[in-house]
């Protein structure tokens, strides 16, 4: 299974800084990157045609949508869909991002109908979870997770290429606060995501890559990759410039 490492660029960049990052990294990393690795950006939507454009032939260079709504077209002012996303050269759709849940009061429902449409439409999705700081101290961390998995894949057809998805867990207290879990607890709460996947899709759910976010950077990563259950990162901050984020995919 190879390691993704990922990158969300958030409302960040205009399309000539996208682009001029997305050739910054290709060139820094395509010749090193080892064959169980792959890159993924998930630019703004304006940028995504630059990103996909800078990694045109590039083995191993992915790019996705921060967002997507459930319908192909239509009177949606202001959404956008996944033909659009794959027609702008986007391979995968990101869902349940803590801020898509906190900031802009996306429900588990909606998450788990993006999700699933996403992957019907033909995107690959890696889909967000994670608790609150709130919801750790009250101990609900696997309530937290068993139930974001359950409803987030709840339409996910089970005889999905388990390569499609990818979970990424991201405490949402990690999230751009510089403060990263710690290896016990980010080995609890994969080994408990693994266990609700398992549960979910049966043996298939050993090849759904679990991928960690919350305040990855260069310093950090070698040891969290190595991490049991941990099959990819999902970066912020870090993945903006082009040489911080070379380091933590080549990390
Ligand atoms: C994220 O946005 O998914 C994220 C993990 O951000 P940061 O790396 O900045 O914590």
């Amino acid at each position: 299974m190879k390691k993704l490492m990922a990158a969300n660029w958030k409302m960040y960049k205009n399309r000539a800084d996208a682009l001029s990052t997305a050739q910054e990294l290709r060139k820094l990393v395509s010749d090193k990157l080892p064959e169980d690795r792959e890159v993924l950006i998930f630019p703004p939507f304006t940028s995504i045609d630059r990103v996909a454009e800078a990694f045109s032939g590039a083995q191993g260079f992915h790019v996705g949508g921060q967002d997507y709504y459930l319908h192909e077209e239509g009177a949606y002012t202001g959404e956008i869909s996944p033909s659009m996303l794959k027609d702008a050269g986007a391979g995968w759709g990101l869902t349940g991002h803590s801020e898509r849940r906190h900031v802009l009061g996306e429900d588990d429902e909606l998450v788990g109908q993006k999700t699933a449409y996403g992957l019907q439409q033909g995107l690959n999705v890696c889909l967000c979870i994670g608790e609150t700081i709130e919801q750790r101290k009250g101990g609900k961390v696997q309530e937290v997770i068993d139930r974001q998995l359950a409803a987030g894949v709840r339409n996910v057809d089970r005889d999905l290429d388990p390569a499609r998805l990818a979970v990424a867990y991201e405490p949402v207290w990690a999230i751009g606060t510089g403060e990263v879990a710690g290896s016990e607890e980010i080995e609890e709460a994969h080994g408990l995501t693994r266990k609700k996947l398992l549960e979910l899709f049966g043996d298939k759910a050993n090849e759904i890559r679990i991928l960690y976010g919350g305040s990855v950077k260069p310093a950090n990563v070698s040891g969290i990759i190595s991490l049991d259950n941990v099959d990819g990162v999902l970066v912020g901050g870090a993945s903006l410039a082009s040489d911080s984020f070379a380091e933590i995919v080549l990390g």
